[in-house]
């Protein structure tokens, strides 16, 4: 994956410079951004991608399926190489958008989602 990582400068009361690193930003790999990277689509994928970055796992997966929705055949496949995210992912947030799989809950993974708990891999001798 590429990123393109930019910092965000503040100065603190006592005169000292913080400096804080924004999130990553994908850039979109596809032909069209690789050989006219001032196009119009260029600058939307890029656009795309900056708004993306400040969403959550959640939200970026279901904005991104919305986005898929509206360009309908091979948006999946399109949108995955734009922003990066696999197509099951897409595709998932697609699906949740289309039909009632929307959840009001806060959580960002369902329950038991993501990675097991480093206690559980140690290997006890
Ligand atoms: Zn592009």
């Amino acid at each position: 994956m590429v990123y393109n990582f930019t910092f965000n400068r503040k100065i603190r009361l006592d005169g000292e410079e913080m400096v804080q690193e924004k999130k990553a930003v994908y850039k979109c790999r596809c032909r069209n951004c690789a050989t006219q990277p001032d196009s119009e689509l260029a600058l939307s994928h890029a656009s795309i991608n900056h708004l993306v970055a400040t969403f959550n796992e959640k939200q970026r997966r279901q904005f991104i399926g919305f986005l898929a929705s509206h360009l309908g055949h091979g948006g999946i496949k399109n949108l995955s190489k734009i922003t990066g995210l696999s197509q099951k992912t897409v595709s998932r947030g697609k699906k949740e958008v289309l039909g009632s799989g929307i959840s009001i809950s806060n959580r960002i993974r369902i329950e038991g989602g993501g990675r097991h708990k480093v206690e559980k891999k140690k290997l006890i001798y």
